[in-house]
């Protein structure tokens, strides 16, 4: 397994839409395990293909957070939101893109997704607590979307100027 460089925001690959995934390629299983490998050693509890320059849509995520548990390592491709609750939820989110920086954003409390396994069979569950706001953000990065974008201009804009400098001082 290869740990693979998270690009930072700013960066234009984060802006895009990624591509559907047609066929369950063995590069793409070793890319999903490669995703999960870079996720854990971050660590973190999410992981889009756009957040490493792969403009595909295939997610990684694990969201299991009591001390002692089993680790639960998730990869979807062409993950969907099919069905989205009224109830919304309130969550301190952070990005490995936009590292060190947290920002309450609110989302549906509950969603059913859609995806293809690395098994290659289709599943869907109904993810609620973290696991639902995980998957939605790592959703929205096969959208373009980051978290910050749904924080006022004013504040994005702050965050955007964080990141730059902090970008230029690791380039140095
Ligand atoms: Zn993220």
């Amino acid at each position: 397994m290869t740990i693979r460089n998270i690009l930072l925001h700013p960066d234009p690959r984060l802006k895009k839409i990624a591509t559907p995934i047609v066929d369950l390629s063995d590069e793409l299983r070793v890319l999903a395990d490669d995703m999960l490998a870079t996720m854990y050693e971050a660590p973190g509890i999410g992981l889009a293909a756009p957040q490493i320059g792969v403009l595909e849509r295939l997610i990684v995520l694990d969201c299991v957070k009591e001390e002692g548990a089993d680790p639960r390592p998730v990869a979807m491709f062409n993950p969907e939101i099919t069905a989205s609750s009224d109830e919304l939820s309130v969550y301190d989110e952070g990005c490995l893109s936009i590292p060190e920086i947290y920002a309450e954003v609110t989302r549906p409390a509950e969603v059913s997704v859609r995806w293809m396994g690395l098994d290659g069979a289709e599943h869907n569950e109904t993810f609620d607590g973290l696991w639902a706001t995980c998957v939605q953000h790592e959703i929205d990065h096969l959208n373009g979307k980051l978290f910050i974008d749904y924080l006022k201009p004013l504040k994005r804009q702050m965050i955007t100027r964080k990141m730059q400098k902090l970008k230029r001082e690791l380039a140095r």
